[in-house]
C-alpha cells in the first residue's frame, strides 16, 4: 500500500495499493487490444468522443482544483491557471487540429527518377504509451501527453508520481467519464522501481518528464528492448533583464516567473541576470516586490506548499553552499511546515549549485552583465536548456539575442507563459532533454511515418532493372548529366540525346500518360 498525505495539513488523502509486475503485464495485454481497436477509429472520430472532455473539465473546475490542492499543496489559482487550464487549451487545440495534422500527406515525387508515380506519408500510432509524470504539476503533465497521444490513436499507461496519486486516480476517473473504450487509459500505482517495471512490460513508446537522473534510468531501460523515448527533464533557466527593459513589469515578472508554484516548475526563473546599467535600481525593486508576496493556503497565498521534504532538502543545500561561498540572500531560509518563504540570492557566481543545478524550489539568485555577449554568454553557461526569457524594449535586439541561445524555448517581455501555447512544440535541448509535445510536432511525435510509393507504369520492365550492360551504364550517366549537369534544358537534352533515347519509352515521355506527367511534373517543381 502506499499513502496519500497532503503536504498543506498531514492528511490521509487516501491509500493505493502498488502495482505488481503481474498486473502491470496484463494491463499491458489489455492495452494492446485496446489500441489495435483504437487506432481503427478515424481521427474526426476520435476528436469527436475526445472532444467530450472540455465541457467536463469545465462542468468540475472547483472540484479539480481541490483535489489538485490538497495532493500538491499548491494555490488554488495556481491549480486553476498551472494545471487545468493548459489543458483547456491543448483539448481546443487539437480538437481543431488534429484530423489536419494527422492526415497522410501527399508527396512531390521526381518525374524522372519515378515517373508516374505517386508518393505519400502516412502517420501511424505507436500503439501503448507509457506516460511517467511528476509530482510538480502531476494534472497537467499527465494529462497533456496523455491526451496528446489518445488524440493520435495511442492507449495509454500512466505512471504519476508516488507523491501524486489522488491525481492519478483523478485521471483516470475523468477518462472513464468519457466513455472511452475498455483499458485505453490505465495506470499504475509505485514508485520509480514500478516506472521501470513499466518500461520492461514493453510498451512502444515511453514519455517521460521528471529529473535528468530518473531520465537518465528511464533511457536506459529502454534501451534494452529498444523502445523510443521522449524525455522532458529540468531547467536551469535564464531571464535576461536589459537596462531598456521596463523594469517594474520585468520585476514583478521575475517574482513570477521565479516563485509560481514555490519555483516548483521546470521552466521556473532559476538565474536571473540584470544589465549593469540597471543593477543597482533593480535589486532595490525586486526586494521591495519580494516583501510584497504572501506565502500561505486558500486566496491569500501566492506561494503554496513545497511537495516534498526531499525538494526542500535541495534548496537547502543549494542556499547553505551559496551563503558558504559568500552569497548575500534577503533573509534567512525559514520553513514553517512545509511552506517556504521565498529569497532573493546576489553576489552569486557559477561556481555556485544554486547557479548550475536545478533548485526547483523559491531561490532566484541574481548577477550582473555588461553587454549582449556577457548575457549570451552567461546564459548558455549551463548543462540545461529548456526555456529562456528576454526582457528588452528593443524587439529586434531581444530576438537577436534569442537566437544565440542554447534553448528549447523562449519568450520575450514575458515569463512562463509560451509552455501553455497549445501550437508552440516544447521541449529541451542539452540535458533538458529531447522530443517535442504540444502543437502539430508534439502530436505527430505520438506516431510513426509510414511512407509509400505508387508505381503507376505501363512498362513490362523498368530501365534500371537487369540486365546491367556497359551501354546501360552510359545511358544511365548520360540521364543523370540531363538532369542535374549544368546548362540549359537544350544543352542538356543536345548533349546526351542518344542517352535519352534509351528511354524513351519510360512513363515520363509516354505521351499517352501527359495529363498525369504533366500534374506531377508541376507539383514536383514547387515542392522537390
Ligand atoms: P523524478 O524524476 O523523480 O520522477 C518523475 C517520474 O518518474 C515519477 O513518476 C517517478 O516516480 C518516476 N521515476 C523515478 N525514477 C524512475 C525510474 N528509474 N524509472 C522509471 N520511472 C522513474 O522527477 P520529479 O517527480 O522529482 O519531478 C521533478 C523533475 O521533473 C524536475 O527536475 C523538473 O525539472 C522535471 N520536470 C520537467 C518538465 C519538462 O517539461 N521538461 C516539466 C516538469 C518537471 P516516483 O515519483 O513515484 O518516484
Amino acid at each position: 500500500m502506499l499513502r496519500a498525505i497532503s503536504p498543506i495539513d498531514g492528511r490521509l488523502l487516501g491509500e493505493f495499493v502498488v502495482s505488481t509486475s503481474d498486473t502491470i503485464h496484463r494491463q499491458m495485454l489489455a492495452a494492446r487490444t485496446a489500441a489495435d481497436n483504437w487506432a481503427r477509429v478515424p481521427t474526426e472520430s476520435r476528436v469527436k468522443i475526445l472532444a467530450k472532455l472540455l465541457p467536463l473539465l469545465l462542468s468540475e473546475l472547483d472540484n479539480l482544483c481541490d483535489i489538485i490542492v490538497q495532493t500538491t499543496g499548491k494555490v488554488r489559482t495556481e491549480a486553476l491557471l498551472g494545471e487545468i487550464y493548459p489543458i483547456l487549451d491543448l483539448a481546443t487545440y487539437y480538437e481543431k487540429h488534429a484530423t489536419s495534422i494527422l492526415r497522410t500527406q501527399d508527396i512531390a515525387t521526381s518525374p524522372f527518377a519515378f515517373p508516374g508515380a505517386t508518393a505519400k506519408i502516412e502517420r501511424r500510432p505507436y500503439g501503448v504509451v507509457a506516460v511517467i509524470s511528476p509530482w510538480n504539476y502531476p494534472f497537467q503533465l499527465s494529462l497533456a501527453p496523455l491526451l496528446t497521444a489518445l488524440y493520435a490513436g495511442n492507449a495509454v499507461i500512466l505512471k504519476p508520481s508516488e507523491l501524486s496519486l489522488p491525481i492519478g486516480q483523478l485521471i483516470v476517473d475523468l477518462c472513464r467519464r468519457l466513455e472511452l473504450p475498455p483499458n485505453l487509459v490505465q495506470w499504475l500505482v509505485g514508485d520509480g522501481s514500478v516506472g521501470q517495471k513499466l518500461i520492461d512490460a514493453g510498451p512502444d513508446l515511453v514519455f517521460f518528464t521528471g529529473g535528468l537522473n530518473s531520465g537518465r534510468a528511464v533511457m536506459q531501460r529502454a534501451a534494452q528492448h529498444p523502445i523510443p523515448v521522449m524525455l522532458e527533464l529540468g531547467g536551469k533557466d535564464p531571464m535576461l533583464v536589459f537596462a531598456d527593459a521596463q523594469l517594474t513589469r520585468a520585476r514583478d515578472a521575475a517574482l513570477y516567473g521565479a516563485f509560481s508554484n514555490s519555483g516548483q516548475a521546470c521552466v521556473s526563473i532559476e538565474r536571473l541576470y540584470v544589465q549593469n546599467d540597471c543593477f543597482d535600481q533593480f535589486l532595490p525593486m525586486l526586494l521591495d516586490g519580494l516583501k510584497q508576496l504572501q506565502v500561505g493556503h486558500g486566496s491569500r497565498g501566492d506561494l503554496g506548499a513545497m511537495t516534498s521534504q526531499k525538494q526542500f532538502d535541495i534548496v537547502q543545500a543549494h542556499y547553505d553552499d551559496a551563503i558558504a561561498q559568500g552569497a548575500q540572500a534577503s533573509g534567512p531560509l525559514q520553513r514553517n511546515g512545509n511552506y517556504v518563504n521565498p529569497l532573493v540570492l546576489w553576489n552569486v557566481h557559477h561556481g555556485m549549485r544554486v547557479m548550475r543545478e536545478e533548485t526547483f524550489g523559491p531561490l532566484l539568485p541574481l548577477m550582473r552583465f555588461s553587454d549582449e555577449t556577457e548575457a549570451v554568454s552567461l546564459a548558455n553557461n549551463s548543462e540545461l536548456g529548456l526555456n529562456a526569457s528576454i526582457w528588452s524594449s528593443d524587439i529586434a535586439k531581444a530576438e537577436r539575442i534569442a537566437a544565440q541561445l542554447q534553448t528549447g524555448n523562449w519568450v520575450i517581455n514575458d515569463v512562463l507563459k509560451n509552455i501553455g501555447h497549445a501550437g508552440l512544440p516544447f521541449g529541451g535541448v542539452k540535458k533538458s532533454g529531447f522530443g517535442r509535445y504540444h502543437g502539430a510536432e508534439g502530436l505527430r511525435n505520438f506516431t510513426y511515418p509510414v511512407s509509400g510509393l505508387t508505381s503507376r507504369s505501363s512498362l513490362a520492365k523498368e530501365p534500371n532493372w537487369f540486365p546491367y550492360s556497359d551501354t546501360s551504364y552510359k545511358q544511365f550517366k548520360g540521364f543523370i548529366d540531363f538532369v542535374y549537369g549544368g546548362g540549359s534544358l537544350f544543352q542538356r537534352i543536345k548533349r546526351n540525346w542518344p542517352a535519352l533515347e534509351a528511354f524513351k519509352e519510360y512513363s515520363a515521355f509516354d505521351l499517352t500518360q501527359r495529363w498525369q506527367n504533366l500534374k506531377i511534373l508541376l507539383s514536383w517543381k514547387r515542392d522537390y
